[in-house]
């Protein structure tokens, strides 16, 4: 609280920073309302048309010893989740600097949050979201980082892992994803590796409620983690020391995390509104079809049509549209590839990209 509120005075009391009070049920809360606080730091959007699009850092505060239950242990929680935290908070600060013109770049909202009751049962993301909705945002975006200060990993490339989910319409391109596959465009293949997974085997974090919600919500995670140093009461056995401490983090890898957060949030609050009503047209024809609607946006240059083969993970680009409507791709297959549109600024920031959906899915032929 006090390093956010330090923030938003050296960015000119344009961060504003509100607690939000809440009380939350949970198996772990023996069925009792218990009160909790969120943290969120929001930095409002300088686009009027984009300024209720909100693009979220988030990590938890909470810690937990061995026992979740034991409110008595020592529980540090340096890895899980201090980090994440630092990570937001650095976002707060690198992002609500004053341009030269005294105004940020970013034409949708920032939300730097510190969430509580992540243990206990993702309460504070599920709140989070839920204070989103009721104060009228869309979500454009949701980054968790959760145990992102360490990199044991002796012989790894170093890359900060990034979860996302596959959805349940699409087996290969849920908003999650996409948003995924935005970041590392964004900040590269040496600095991100993504998984195409929710989250690791029998963990959550608090991108899962955004990502239940159809929301686009991933999740960053350090390349291998050491379960001696998280959910561990700080103790030596058989000379093995356990505990989340902070002599086991690396602040070189964590800054950089937080440098690949920022650059992501900063690139899509820059961007265009992705387009909507993605459809695809033109089975059993020649020429695939691809349409898309847009509202009106005089920064925004146009869309890029994008395609990739229907085995490989990531996008490239088909074409260049300037406007909305339809657009035919002269001989190209409607089943030979999966097809996309985003939204391009005259700034060159795009938007995450909008799978296309069949507009009916014509009936099996009998030969
Ligand atoms: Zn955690």
């Amino acid at each position: 609280m006090a390093r956010l509120r330090q923030i938003a005075k050296s960015s000119n009391e344009k961060l504003q920073v509100v607690v939000d009070k809440f009380e939350a049920t949970a198996p772990r809360t023996a069925g009792k309302p218990v009160p909790l606080e969120n943290v969120y730091a929001i930095l409002p959007g300088a686009d009027e048309r984009l300024a209720k699009t909100v693009f979220v850092v988030s990590g938890h505060f909470d810690s937990r010893p061995s026992d979740a239950m034991d409110p008595q242990a020592d529980a540090p929680g340096a890895d899980d989740d201090a980090s994440g935290v630092a990570v937001s908070l650095e976002c707060a600060r690198l992002l609500s600097q004053p341009g030269p013109d005294g105004r940020g770049s970013h034409r949708a909202t920032l939300l730097f949050a510190a969430v509580s009751g992540e243990e206990q049962g993702l309460l504070g993301g599920t709140r989070l979201l839920e204070w989103l909705k009721q104060k009228g945002y869309t979500v454009g975006g949701m980054l968790d980082d959760d145990i992102v200060g360490a990199d044991s990993e002796p012989s790894g490339l170093h890359r900060v892992r990034l979860f996302s989910g596959n959805g349940e319409i699409d087996d290969a391109d849920s908003p999650s994803r996409e948003l995924a596959r935005a970041i590392e465009e964004i900040d590269g293949t040496t600095a991100i590796r993504m998984i195409f997974r929710t989250d690791r085997y029998g963990r959550g974090g608090d991108h899962y409620p955004f990502y239940k919600a159809g929301l686009p919500a991933v999740r960053f995670t350090e390349p291998l983690e050491n379960y001696d140093h998280q959910h561990q009461t700080p103790r030596t056995e058989n000379g093995v020391e356990y505990g989340d401490g902070l002599k086991y983090l690396n602040f070189a890898f964590i800054s950089n995390v937080a440098m690949y957060n920022a650059e992501a949030l900063r690139q899509l609050a820059m961007a265009p509104a992705p387009p909507n009503k993605v459809t695809l047209t033109g089975a059993v024809t020649p020429d695939a079809k691809v349409s898309w609607l847009a509202g009106d946006d005089r920064d925004r240059a146009g869309f890029e049509i994008l395609w990739r083969e229907t085995t490989e993970p990531r996008w490239e680009v088909y074409a260049f549209a300037a406007s909305p409507g339809e657009t035919v791709l002269k001989g190209v297959s409607t089943d030979n590839h999966f097809f996309a549109v985003r939204s391009v600024g005259k700034n060159g920031a795009r938007s995450i990209a909008v799978p296309t959906e069949i507009a009916s899915r014509p009936a099996p032929a009998t030969k």
